[in-house]
């Protein structure tokens, strides 16, 4: 059983993002471009860190990963041999009374009858296949020589470099490829705000092994990953792995899991991890007539290794962390009075701002002055936001809402102005508890990155 959809949540969802800053629909002032997204000044800092994160546990942090940064532009011969040219498509039907295009099982069926799900109209076309690539053309002709495909995923370029980066790295096996970047799919139907888009970013890994090695490391990256989700934040209790059955699996494939995760609009999947054999590998070496085998020194044998890829969507998991963040509490205002607050409670890894830096009163050139001296200390090492306008209980909000980890505030006890003892010293606050302590300046950076790590 799914969770149950929560309109309104998602609503609120969506606001913040476009209020604060985190994502922006594409081309807005001129209408917007259906299926592509804009993200602003935190939406960037929270993919970046998403992104830097699985960079640093799948590549940095392990001896047996390497990456790499392939092209968007695709030659048709790799995605023809991939079969996407061929098969990568959609079933789609036209509603004849609203004229709406629609993936086949986006329909929705009343006493057995199919539904156009917009306008209940019951005059739909038969399903006729769909392809889902972006083609272009590549120089100044635009003939079929110059066809070009944006990739529909970045695994190709890494099936395809296979051989340069085996010899450039000089791995045995298993070892992997790793490799963030753009994919493109023109989706007949994108929705759920960012989640189907029609340009996102995918993190792939190729894990390439020996046959007798594929079910293992299957079932030992699906584990990976689901960890990895637990370290930023989004709980073990909202995740779901599908084991996808035999009949929807890909033909190549000895077994897939989807990693699905509950979000307002229902459960849905943030990634892939499919043991997908040595597929791509032979298709390419057939279609190019290019050895892609591995040479095991030890038995002396030439093989095609088998891979098991994990592929994990940026922007759904972008998503995934802003929902799993998104809450309401009650919290005082300045007059005691208690009022509802809107908190992101990010996972401190992933924050965008790691703390806001607030000197009590702006027109107190002391207070300004300290406050900006722990700003100089402590951005060489995360990213700070000062801010010295409004109430202090306002200035706390308006981080609370856009998931700052900590406040940190100047204050006339800093200036030692009650109690020598208290110079240099701050309030630290909490996002989460609103808990507030005394630290000294000095202390700060080695405290704050604890909790931070
Ligand atoms: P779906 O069934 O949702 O269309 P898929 O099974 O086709 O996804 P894969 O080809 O396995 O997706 O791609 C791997 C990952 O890339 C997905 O798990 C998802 O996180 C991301 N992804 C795929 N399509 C899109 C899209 N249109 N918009 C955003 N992310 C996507």
């Amino acid at each position: 059983m799914s969770a149950p959809s929560d309109t309104q949540r998602m609503e609120k969802i969506v606001s913040l993002c476009k209020r604060r800053g985190f994502i922006f629909q594409s081309s807005e002032i001129y209408g917007g471009l259906n299926g592509a997204w804009d993200y602003g000044p935190l939406g960037v800092e929270l993919k970046r860190n998403l992104k830097n994160y699985w960079w640093q546990v799948t590549v940095h942090q392990r001896d047996d990963v390497v990456g790499m940064d392939g092209s968007i532009l695709t030659h048709p011969a790799v995605l023809k041999a991939s079969g996407h040219v061929e098969g990568f498509s959609d079933p789609m039907i036209d509603c004849r009374t609203c004229k709406a295009h629609l993936r086949a099982d986006q329909l929705i069926e009343k006493k057995g009858v199919k539904q156009c799900p917009n306008c209940g109209g019951k005059d739909l076309t038969a399903p006729r296949q769909f392809n889902l690539m972006f083609e272009t053309h590549v120089g100044a002709a635009t003939d079929e020589s110059s066809i070009a495909y944006l990739r529909p995923e970045t695994a190709q370029s890494i099936f395809v470099q296979f051989k340069n980066v085996l010899e450039v790295s000089r791995k045995k096996l298993p070892f992997g490829i790793a490799q963030i970047g753009k994919a493109f799919r023109n989706e007949i139907n994108p929705r759920n705000f960012t989640f189907r888009s029609r340009e996102f970013e995918q993190m792939e890994l190729e894990y390439f092994c020996r046959p007798e090695q594929g079910m293992e490391l299957l079932e030992y990256w699906k584990a990976e990953r689901l960890t990895f989700y637990e370290n930023i934040g989004i709980p073990r209790s909202k995740l779901h792995v599908l084991t996808v059955p035999d009949e929807e699996r890909a033909f190549y494939s000895k077994g897939t899991y989807d990693i699905e995760y509950d979000f307002p609009f229902g459960r849905q999947e943030l990634e892939g991890v499919a043991y997908r054999t040595d597929y791509d590998l032979s298709q390419h070496q057939k279609a190019s007539g290019k050895s892609l085998e591995y040479f095991d020194e030890e038995t002396k044998q030439r093989f095609a290794p088998h891979v098991v890829e994990p592929s994990a969507g940026v922007d759904r998991i972008v998503l995934a962390l802003i929902c799993e963040a998104y809450s309401e509490d009650q919290a005082p205002d300045e007059k005691g009075k208690m009022e509802t607050r809107v908190v992101l409670r990010f996972h401190p890894r992933i924050a965008p701002i790691k703390c806001g830096v607030f000197p009590l009163l702006k027109n107190n050139p002391q207070l300004v002055a300290k406050a900006k001296e722990v700003v100089g200390l402590l951005r060489p090492q995360m990213t700070v936001f000062y801010d010295e306008s409004g109430a202090i209980g306002r200035r706390y909000r308006r981080q609370d809402e856009i998931g700052t980890s900590f406040g940190i505030t100047v204050d006339f006890e800093t200036l030692g102005e009650k109690d020598p003892a208290l110079r240099d010293t701050v309030t630290l606050r909490d996002r989460d508890s609103m808990k507030q302590e005394r630290v000294a300046i000095q202390d700060l950076p080695a405290i704050l990155r604890e909790r931070l790590a």
